[in-house]
């Protein structure tokens, strides 16, 4: 795939904290309208790789393009420079993250949340974007929590409320870091249900996931990370059935 062409293109991403190297090159295409599901054990640096996606997180070398726009700069050898704060800003409203711990506003509403971002970020007119949040929130099942308090809900309930959230900015990519990690093992199918939904509309997504089952089964492209690297680029078949590295093949022991 060209650069040009991916939804999302990364080419030498490095990150380090203090010295301390938590990614290490690493490159990725992910094709528009696929679902790419990040393995690997805890530490190996998945999230903090996503962070850099949005540049919550600022590479320490490397380029990150974003359908063909670039957001981070690199230089020859030079560290990354993130672009003015401005075309950064409008960057990454297309892309939209989902958090383990949800982090919503505990003061708004569920509607509220939803249009929090487009209203005050991107100038949405309020009605508008109550319409929008609203059919959003009826898509996951949700239409009659529009105003309730996000105390009130249960775990897979506010999750769903954060994917609305996401899907109201209407992104070019949703980027979701362990979105069940932090639920009942009851909730867990509810959350997967709309993200599998999600994935059959044609989204771009990539989920970092301990959820093997649901790898399998949504995911185009599986991403094996091991110590800061990615050790395995492929489809869930080729992942499951015959991992390449020694480290995969002891992953998929543990967590298969
Ligand atoms: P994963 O999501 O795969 O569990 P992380 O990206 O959270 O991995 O972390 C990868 C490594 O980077 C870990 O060793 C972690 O301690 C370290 N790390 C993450 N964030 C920071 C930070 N802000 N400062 C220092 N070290 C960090
Ligand atoms: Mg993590």
């Amino acid at each position: 795939m060209a650069e040009i062409d991916a939804a999302i293109s990364v080419r030498g991403v490095c990150k380090d904290f203090d010295g301390f190297e938590v990614l290490r090159d690493i490159d990725l295409d992910l094709a528009p309208g696929t679902t790419t599901c990040i393995l690997g054990p805890s530490g190996s640096g998945k999230s903090t790789f996503l962070r850099c996606l949005n540049w919550l997180e600022e590479p320490s070398a490397g380029s990150i393009r974003i359908d063909g726009t670039l957001i981070g700069r690199s230089g020859e050898g030079k560290a990354a420079r993130p672009m003015a704060r401005r075309e950064l800003a409008r960057a990454r409203t297309s892309i939209a993250m989902v958090f383990q711990h949800f982090a919503l506003w505990p003061h708004l509403t569920v509607l509220g949340n939803v249009i929090e971002a487009p209203v005050h970020v991107v100038g949405r007119p309020r009605r508008q974007a109550e319409e929008e949040g609203r059919a959003i929130l009826a898509r996951v099942g949700l239409a009659e929590k529009a105003d309730a308090y996000p105390h009130t809900l249960s775990g897979g309930q506010k999750q769903r409320v954060a994917i609305s959230r996401a899907l109201a900015m209407k992104p070019k990519v949703i980027l979701f870091d362990e979105p069940t990690s932090a639920l009942d093992p009851e909730m867990v199918g509810e959350v997967l249900g709309v993200i599998r939904e999600l994935a059959k509309e044609g989204l771009t997504m990539v989920v970092v996931t301990h959820e093997m089952g649901f790898a399998r089964d949504v995911a185009d492209t599986i991403v094996f990370m091991d110590g800061g690297r990615i050790r395995e680029v492929a489809t869930p078949t080729a992942f499951f059935t015959n991992p390449q590295s020694d480290r995969a093949q002891r992953f998929i022991r543990r967590h298969g």
